[in-house]
């Protein structure tokens, strides 16, 4: 009897984890750990051009518009960021990411989500620059249309 309920109670204990739950809590769309994006959207500002790229993914898969806007640059902001609400985002991968000088950068990456069933890529290399101590978006080329 001594033996044997210490294994009941760890037994128990296993039960009330839900890994499954945890796991899904603690990581970002965009596909790193927590604490992630999370902290970008509360208002830390990103501290370099990759982590905004992050951030602004992660923005665009939970709608957060005003996030979106207020790290673009004035410059080529658009007035309202439309959202597919079709659209399921996959995933991001940052290609590669180059200061070129204090005060600009690119990243390119891909983005992958899903419209009505249909895969999509997203291939971008964006132009980032570094105004009164933050980054902000300025505007994407994309290396490989027709992909
Ligand atoms: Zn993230």
């Amino acid at each position: 009897m001594n033996s044997l309920s210490p294994t009941l109670s760890r037994k128990h204990a296993r039960k009330q984890t839900n890994r499954c739950a945890d796991a899904a809590l603690s990581a970002c769309p965009c596909g790193g750990s927590s604490p992630c994006c999370d902290r970008y959207h509360e208002g830390t500002p990103a501290t370099d051009p990759e982590s905004l790229v992050r951030s602004r993914y992660s923005a665009y898969v939970k709608k957060l518009d005003a996030y979106l806007l207020d790290t673009w640059h004035p410059d080529t902001r658009p007035a309202s960021i439309n959202f597919d609400d079709g659209a399921k985002w996959l995933g991001l991968e940052i290609k590669k990411s180059a200061q070129e000088s204090t005060y600009t950068a690119t990243v390119e990456f891909v983005a992958r989500f899903r419209i009505a069933g249909r895969a999509h890529r997203l291939h971008e290399i964006s132009r980032f620059v570094f105004e009164d101590g933050l980054w902000f978006y300025v505007d994407g080329q994309f290396p490989n249309t027709g992909e």
